[in-house]
């Protein structure tokens, strides 16, 4: 038998037979400790290997450790294996299995089955998944014939199986058996079950086949697991911490907003206490684009059908869009963008370099059509404000003005609390317009820009839009979770279709080059992020209301009602909660709504003209005027200054 040439990456290479398997090869290319938590391999050719695989040729090894995140990616989808052999043990004929990836958090797999799955269901599903986990079943990797895998599954009853098998366009197919039960798939999968040492079936939602409405419903069961007890437990912490903080549930709990079948879905209604926080958010970001040197915009929710064509939008976006209505016998489109509008303004007179940069912002509320299954509360919704602004710049200015905006963006998600960030510059997709060279500059300037704001992050190549490089930012929450909020974008393609223009220092005419960029991206998601970050208990800024007033007794009526007016006249959000009604009834209801101060009224606090605070985590500040009160307000409730 002939040699091949086999090394670990940046490790030293050995020479062993051809036909070695994977796992024997590791026993003499790497220590005992990488070896036992080595699960699979990377290769640059072959992609992702089992344990089993046999090699053939030189080949340099990157052990896959189940410590990694493609480590636990397999051990999840492994998981769903499981699950799924675990599902067809206990309905038998009554369930056809369809498909079963890992995700972000876990895995699932999708199910045809009658009768939905009940929480009954979800603890027999667990027990037989442990019996087979316990079995330490080894998952054995088969490649066999397109066609002897259509008649093997036709046989088992496995139409979906069949279907998927039509759709693949190979002589050859992988199959995957561990315990009698086989599914398709292209693996790898763990060496044997028992190294799913954590897991736990989450949910079951519907789900249709293939994405696609037209098709079977199907239930889905949602899972996770881990390979350590512990990493399960503080998983499974975190889904009930984030499930406290849903921003549907706050939502309705702090009366901040609604949605009304009546209105129609996706479409928010901001409650006063909502609207409140809104108008304090939008009051805040005025004041900084203010200081940021940009003007402000007012522009229509309609226009005409045939700006949209100009636009490129009845091309590229018409799926997003709603339906066109008619006025005067004139097609008119609700806007799902402001950029056109932006750019009519530009084209109201003739522009000179010398006034450049423009930057125009504005709370532009668009409408996009969602699916109706893809709403979710504030998160996904078909009306919505954007935080917009369109920046035309000179060539020249292009880096200076994202580092410009790099800037505002910090400061303004900062004030919010949001000190982590993940950060993407996407390069050029295949299908794009615009030079090389401006392409090229574009991409340098966003880079530098970066750079200098001593911003890391990662590259994400041929993920722009066509028109343009772009930055994505990210931004985390409490919980770790990530969120995509800002996004930085230069347009080549725009100022060219609208042909607009301005005169250079050569008296001559030039292009533009436009800059879209919103940095919460929309109120309505943002807020919703806000909700879930400071869990509804919003800083003494954003609070809607800032001090409730509790008396003890009826005998502090008037003195109450005299704090409360001058509370109010000092522009103290306040309210009142006088109800005949034990005190410890009222702070714990106060406490509910979340609120920052509570200001506790008895005889004397009425004897001596003072005011006794309490905190809504429990504590009490000594008993202080009115005065001292509002004072602390104007101190504490101050918008935080970052720069
Ligand atoms: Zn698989
Ligand atoms: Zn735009």
């Amino acid at each position: 038998m002939a040699d091949i040439k086999l090394s670990i990456l940046d490790g030293s290479e050995q020479t062993m037979p051809t036909g070695i398997p994977v796992s024997e090869a590791l026993k003499a290319l790497c220590s005992n400790k990488i070896r036992k938590k080595t699960l699979a391999v990377k290769t640059q050719e072959e992609g992702l290997l089992d344990l089993t695989a046999v090699l053939d040729k030189d080949t340099v090894l990157e052990p896959v450790t189940i410590d990694s995140p493609q480590g636990l990616e397999i051990l999840r989808h492994s998981a769903a294996h499981i699950m799924a052999h675990a599902v067809l043990d206990i309905f038998g004929s009554d369930v056809q299995v369809t498909i079963g990836p890992a995700i972000a958090d876990g895995f699932y797999y999708d199910f045809d089955k009658k009768e939905p799955f009940s929480s009954d269901d979800f603890e027999k599903i667990e027990s037989r998944m442990q019996e087979i986990i316990a079995a330490n079943l080894p998952f054995i990797r088969t490649e066999i014939s397109k066609a002897a895998a259509i008649s093997l599954f036709k046989d088992m009853g496995q139409t979906y199986k069949v279907e998927l098998l039509d759709s693949i366009d190979a002589e050859t197919v992988s199959i995957y058996e561990e315990g009698g039960f086989v599914d398709l798939c292209r693996g790898p999968h763990l060496p044997h079950t028992g190294w799913v040492k954590a897991f736990k079936l989450i949910k079951v939602a519907g789900a249709y086949w293939r994405g696609d409405e037209n098709n079977t419903m199907l239930q889905r069961i949602y899972g996770t697991a881990f390979a350590d007890a512990k990493d399960l437990r503080r998983h499974l912490n975190l889904l009930e911490e984030a499930k406290k903080r849903d921003h549907r549930r706050l939502g309705k709990e702090l009366e901040l907003f609604t949605i009304s079948d009546q209105v129609g879905p996706g479409l928010i209604l901001w409650q006063p206490k909502g609207a409140l926080i809104r108008k304090l958010i939008e009051d805040f970001w005025k004041a900084e684009h203010y200081r940021h040197d940009y003007e402000l915009l007012y522009t229509p929710q309609i226009a005409k059908r045939d700006l949209w064509k100009t636009s490129g939008h009845l091309d590229f976006y018409v799926e997003d869009m709603f339906s066109p209505v008619e006025v005067d016998e004139v097609s008119y489109q609700i806007k799902p963008m402001n950029c056109p509008f932006h750019i009519a303004i530009y084209n109201s007179r003739k522009r000179s370099y010398r006034e450049f940069p423009l930057r125009w912002c504005e709370l532009g509320t668009v409408y996009r059509y969602e699916r109706t299954g893809a709403l979710h509360g504030l998160m996904r919704v078909r009306g919505f404000t954007q935080d917009d602004a369109h920046i035309f710049t000179l060539p020249e200015q292009l880096e200076q003005e994202i580092f410009n905006i790099l800037d505002l963006n910090m400061n303004i998600l900062k004030t919010f609390g949001f000190k982590e960030y993940e950060v993407y510059l996407s390069t050029r997709p295949e299908k794009s317009v615009g030079s090389d060279e401006n392409w090229h500059r574009a991409t340098e300037a966003l880079k530098l820009a970066l750079k200098n704001k001593g911003m890391n992050f990662e590259i994400d190549p041929g993920e722009g839009v066509f028109y343009g490089p772009k930055i994505d930012i990210k931004i985390k929450d409490v919980l770790g979770r990530s969120w995509q909020c800002s996004t930085i974008q230069v347009d080549f393609n725009l100022p060219e279709r609208f042909g607009i223009s301005y005169t250079g220092e050569d008296g001559g005419d030039h292009q533009p080059i436009m800059i879209h960029r919103a940095l919460m991206g929309s109120l309505e998601r943002f807020f919703g992020v806000l909700i879930e970050h400071y869990a509804g208990a919003f800083p003494l800024w954003l609070a809607p209301v800032q001090a409730r007033i509790l008396n003890i007794s009826d005998s502090q009526l008037e003195y109450s009602d005299q704090v409360y007016v001058k509370l109010r006249k000092a522009g103290v959000r306040t309210e009142k909660d006088l109800r005949n009604e034990k005190l410890n009834y009222k702070i714990r209801q106060a406490q509910l709504s979340k609120i920052p101060y509570m200001l506790i009224i008895g005889d004397k606090e009425v004897e001596t003209h003072t005011l006794t605070v309490r905190l809504r985590d429990g504590k009490n500040l000594p008993a202080m005027p009115v005065e001292e009160f509002i004072d602390l307000i104007r101190q504490d409730g101050r918008i935080p200054e970052i720069n």
